[in-house]
């Protein structure tokens, strides 16, 4: 078993308890009569990976759509054409087989944006609504319905799906400042939106390199003004690779003491940005080693998985960790905090509760052959075990027996 606070090995027994959660972690657990045990051999076993940002509305949808120029904004258009077409059921069984793929390697959590408005008005939304039912036993699923870039100027008499996104069941509001037609005014629009649902704000905050039309300082500030601390996340936040790096301490402290947290995304960041460079082509992520170091919670995850967005992509979080430490150059002796960025700082931010390695929490477990997280997120194993609430949702467990007197 692993203790990721201490990056600690320790070998013990777990005893999960008939709803699902923890109830003992120690050695030589003695098994009670008619109880399933199961031998692991050794095997590491690590909480659920938590994918904090996924678009399952558009994923697996690389081949149905014709190739963008590979720019976010060409990837954008071309997803819109395409989805004023697609249907509930087609999106529906799409998200569900990344679901299930992700499940199948050690997710147990996922939040989702969902594009809304437009041209597919709620139909994203209740697709996914429709998925989380179907799901509920098996994976968390988080929705946050994506604002486009118009919606402040539409009248919510007509456009009555901007309240209704939210208001129907979502978990976050989300949106890109950076594509509207002033971003200051859109970002109001989204803390506006959040607060009157009470519910937290999820923004896809500068996902470019121009570091002179950022708006991290305008999200901070927003932050403060509504209380908001602690209910904010801020993904990509490329930009802040651009600035000079006084101001990069500036706003990672700004964002620190504003109880922001940031994700990272590699897969997109790689893929998408850069490509005007002429040479010294750019990495695009955001500057998560002195995020780090100011205080803020950096978590990392997939973004898009099979579409216009990134073209690749297998659901697996190890993956995902894997890039980041690569692409944010992370070193050989940070594998225990990038473990932490697909696992316990994605939980903290989504407000998961009972989450962890720990007595009391819900049995969300990844039993995989790996001698520790090092080796789990370098070597990727393919012999990977999950449970859920106790009950296995993926692989299978060696020497499974119910104990007798
Ligand atoms: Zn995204």
């Amino acid at each position: 078993m692993l203790r990721t606070d201490t990056a600690r090995i320790e070998t013990c027994d777990i005893a999960i308890g008939p709803a699902g959660r923890i109830v003992q972690i120690g050695p030589a657990i003695a098994p009670q009569a008619g109880v399933a045990c199961a031998d692991l051999r050794g095997r590491l076993v690590v909480p659920g990976l938590v994918d904090m940002h996924q678009h399952l509305d558009k994923t697996r949808t690389r081949g149905l759509i014709a190739s963008s120029d590979a720019s976010l904004t060409g990837a954008i258009a071309a997803y819109d054409r395409f989805s004023g077409s697609d249907s509930r059921g087609d999106l529906l069984a799409r998200a569900e087989a990344t679901a299930n793929a992700c499940l199948a390697r050690g997710t147990t959590a996922i939040r989702t944006h969902v594009n809304v408005g437009r041209n597919s008005g709620l139909r994203g939304l209740q697709a996914l609504f429709e998925l989380r039912e179907r799901l509920a036993d098996r994976l968390t699923l988080q929705i946050v319905p994506m604002m486009p870039a118009e919606a402040p100027g539409l009248d919510p008499s007509t456009a009555s799906w901007i309240n209704d996104a939210i208001a129907l069941g979502a978990d976050a509001v989300g949106g890109a400042p950076a594509h509207a037609e002033n971003p200051d005014e859109f970002l109001k629009f989204l803390f506006d939106l959040a607060e009157r649902f009470a519910v937290p704000v999820d923004l896809h905050l500068d996902e470019h390199l121009d570091g002179a039309r950022h708006r991290f300082r305008e999200a901070i500030a927003l932050t403060r003004q509504r209380g908001m601390q602690g209910r904010v996340v801020a993904g990509h936040c490329s930009a802040l690779a651009a600035l000079a790096q006084s101001d990069v301490q500036s706003v990672a402290q700004a964002l620190a003491d504003a109880g922001i947290g940031v994700v990272t995304l590699p897969a997109a960041n790689l893929y998408l940005l850069g490509r005007d460079a002429s040479r010294l082509t750019p990495r695009g992520l955001t500057r998560v080693k002195e995020l780090m170091t100011a205080g803020v919670a950096v978590a990392a995850a997939s973004d898009n998985i099979q579409d216009p967005f990134v073209p690749t992509g297998s659901g697996d979080l190890l993956e995902i960790a894997r890039w980041t430490m690569l692409a944010a150059h992370l070193g050989a002796g940070d594998f225990g905090r990038t473990f932490d960025m697909i696992s316990s700082v994605p939980a903290k931010l989504m407000g998961l509760e009972h989450y962890g390695l720990q007595v009391g929490a819900r049995a969300d477990l990844l039993i995989a052959e790996a001698d520790d997280v090092a080796d789990l997120i370098s070597s990727g194993p393919l012999d990977r075990v999950v449970l859920v609430g106790g009950k296995i949702v993926a692989g299978l467990l060696p020497l499974a027996r119910a104990a007798a007197r």
